[in-house]
């Protein structure tokens, strides 16, 4: 048996195979997790159809974080589906004008881009958050993000999509604070550079990935289907003492003070 049998999940995130939610969709199915799918807009929708099909579900709602009905009326369909409630949100959404997270940081800021990021990145987590929890409430469900070590350092590119990180990462703190007593854990996990639609926007980074492999401990990137098992983990009952907490899945790169440097 699963350690996931007998949970409802809801899975955002979705653009491509590649994808990270596409990996935690595969591990906690395995697990044995029921899962619905949220896409994002018209010209995802039959690929997230296709990979609910794959794990045996038909609920594949729309949501753009940007609508405030979209969130409610995302939440309002799957009741339908799931009446009595549900377990798992798993938030892996981001966004950042791409002029944003090209070159210098002060080269793209503007106050439309500062907003766009923030919104989409961070808010969007506790607006869902908000919205699902009367549906969370008292199952012991679990709020899972993604987050990425620009959140705490600063890395060349990733520029207003680090402070857009940092402010999810206090999200998820704070609603980690706000949630514990009606048993809802929330914690995101950190992951390495993965090659997704997402990172592609991110200038550089194919170099980044070669910085990894060389330079983190343990000398290799990290896949969906390693973050996918992690995620599965914090989501599940093993991990029913942990809320509030930033996991790293990077090869242990975070731990690293100076890189490239070498002794004999
Ligand atoms: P991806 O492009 O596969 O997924 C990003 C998702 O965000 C897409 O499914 C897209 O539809 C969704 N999205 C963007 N704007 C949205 C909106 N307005 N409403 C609803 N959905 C919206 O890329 P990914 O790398 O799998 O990204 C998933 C998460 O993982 C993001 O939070 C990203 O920052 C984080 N992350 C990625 C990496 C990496 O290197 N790929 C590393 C650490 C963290």
């Amino acid at each position: 048996m699963g350690f996931l049998q007998g949970k409802r999940a809801l899975i955002t995130g979705i653009a491509s195979e590649r994808s990270i939610a596409s990996g935690i969709a595969e591990a906690m199915h395995r697990e044995g997790a029921q899962l619905a799918f949220t896409y994002q807009n018209e010209k995802l929708k039959s690929r997230v159809e296709k990979a609910a099909a794959e794990y045996g579900s038909n609920i594949v709602i729309p949501l753009d974080v940007t609508s405030d009905d979209q969130i409610a009326a995302c939440f309002d369909e799957l009741g339908k589906h799931w009446t009595d409630g549900f377990d798992i949100l798993v938030h892996a959404i981001a966004y950042a004008p791409r002029e944003a997270i090209a070159g210098q940081f002060l080269d793209g800021l503007t106050r439309e881009n500062f907003g766009v990021a923030h919104d989409i990145s961070a808010y969007s987590l506790a607006a869902m958050a908000k919205a699902a929890r009367p549906q969370m409430k008292g199952r012991n469900g679990s709020i899972l993000t993604l987050s990425y070590l620009g959140a705490e350092r600063a890395l060349a590119g990733y520029n207003v999509m680090g402070v857009a990180k940092a402010s999810l990462e206090a999200t998820v703190r704070y609603l980690a604070y706000n949630l514990g007593p009606e048993g809802t854990r929330v914690n995101a996990v950190s992951a390495g550079p993965i090659k997704t639609l997402a990172a592609a926007g991110i200038a550089g980074f194919r170099k980044i990935l070669g910085h990894v492999e060389e330079n983190a401990p343990l000398r290799r990137t990290v896949s969906i289907e390693q973050v996918g098992n992690v995620a599965a983990f914090l989501c599940s009952d093993l991990a029913a003492g942990v809320t509030g907490e930033i996991t790293y899945v990077d090869s242990g790169y975070n731990i690293l003070g100076m890189t490239g440097i070498d002794v004999e």
